[in-house]
């Protein structure tokens, strides 16, 4: 694992161009300024531009209306906006949930899923193609790593989706799609911080949510950087050997050490952390599943996402991934009226868009060689 995770750590991308052309979706409004001023410029061109891209989310440099027209056609000539192109949408029959597939320049597909509840919209964003994580109960793992993705890879989700779904329609962003965000830090954080300036998607920060593995030492870099997003733990277990058994990351990064760096999210930005707890028949559904997790949930400001585990039969899983089965609904009821009976908040994920295989963990492209 030391090697699987240690070059993507510093596999972070700073310039990029598109057909010789230099990307701006994806700088920050600091970064825009300066790259303006550094080409002649006044500064607050990059505060226009800025707005244009990730406020009014246009895809033309002709679209920006109060920049004028000479530098509108420099930047058309020598610029590029857009990173990703849309491909597909498949629709769930059962209730609207929308999984978009967009393409990289470079012919990577990736996934995104937009999912309408009663009271809000989430959307569901990538933040790799693949992953190298290798858990057991998730497709993206089974298809293994492909690349990170920019920071403009990361919005342009949100601007297509946007576009098709309306942005004032999108209530909440968390980036749990495909991917392990704080593996490619860099570029999450970049997108976080357009993401968390309510002036351009007009999202609060409460929000945006960024799910992790439990890369320990980016949990506690990101608290620091006060951005404030909410944080989700994948935890699924809170036994070392069992949560290594299906997540290989714990090997590098053991519950203590991760717990630890949770535990000082929560304190640095007084925010409620999320334990994300994917149901396992015979793995981690045991009454003494739950007394750890009762211990653990009573040291901080925390609440459970129970998740029902989703069939990986369209990826043909082999080894541990094939024996895994979803614990049934009697038993999941019985487990978490026992957390609740001590005070737990406890959420039930509805299983959603399992008919295309947008449900949680259930994310892959299989079209990607
Ligand atoms: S659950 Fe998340 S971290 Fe684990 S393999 Fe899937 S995408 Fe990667």
């Amino acid at each position: 694992m030391e090697n699987q995770t240690s070059h993507l750590e510093e596999n972070q991308q700073d310039d990029i161009t598109i057909n010789n052309k230099f990307v701006l979706k994806g700088l920050t409004l600091d970064e825009l300024k300066n790259y303006f001023s550094k080409n002649g410029e006044p500064r607050f061109r990059g505060e226009q531009i800025f707005n244009w891209m990730y406020n009014h989310l246009v895809t033309d440099f002709f679209d920006m209306a109060n920049v004028p027209k000479v530098l509108r056609t420099k930047l058309k000539d020598s610029c590029e906006i857009m990173t990703l192109q849309h491909v597909d949408t498949q629709i769930s029959s059962f209730n609207g949930t929308k999984k978009y597939i967009f393409e990289t320049v470079d012919k990577y597909k990736i996934e995104s899923v937009l999912i309408p509840e009663e009271d809000r919209v989430t959307l569901c964003i990538s933040t790799q193609v693949g992953c190298p994580l290798d858990c057991k109960f998730c497709a993206t793992g089974l298809m293994g790593y492909r690349k990170n993705l920019s920071a403009g890879e990361i919005f342009d989700q949100y601007v297509l989706a946007a576009k098709d779904f309306g942005k004032d329609n999108i209530t909440n962003i968390v980036f749990m799609g495909m991917g392990e965000p704080l593996l490619n830090y860099n570029n999450s954080v970049k997108a976080l911080e357009i993401f968390a300036q309510e002036l351009t998607t007009g999202i609060s920060k409460k929000k945006i949510t960024v799910s992790t593995a439990g890369i320990a030492p980016k949990i506690r870099e990101l608290a620091d950087k006060n951005l404030n997003v909410k944080l989700a733990l994948s935890l699924h277990s809170c036994f070392d050997d069992i949560r290594s058994s299906i997540m290989p990351i714990n090997d590098k990064y053991p519950l203590h050490q991760i717990i630890d760096a949770v535990k000082y999210y929560a304190r640095r930005t007084r925010t409620r952390i999320t334990f994300e707890y994917i149901m396992l028949e015979g793995i981690n559904d045991r009454n003494e599943d739950i007394e750890e997790l009762l211990k653990v949930c009573k040291e901080f400001p925390s609440k459970i996402n129970i998740i029902p585990f989703n069939s990986l039969k369209h990826m043909n899983p082999t080894g541990i991934a094939a024996q895994i089965r979803p614990t049934n609904k009697d038993r999941i009821d019985e487990f978490v009226q026992r957390l609740r009976e001590n005070n737990i908040t406890v959420m039930i994920r509805n299983t959603q868009g399992d008919d295309i295989a947008a449900a949680c963990g259930q994310l892959a492209i299989l079209l990607n060689d």
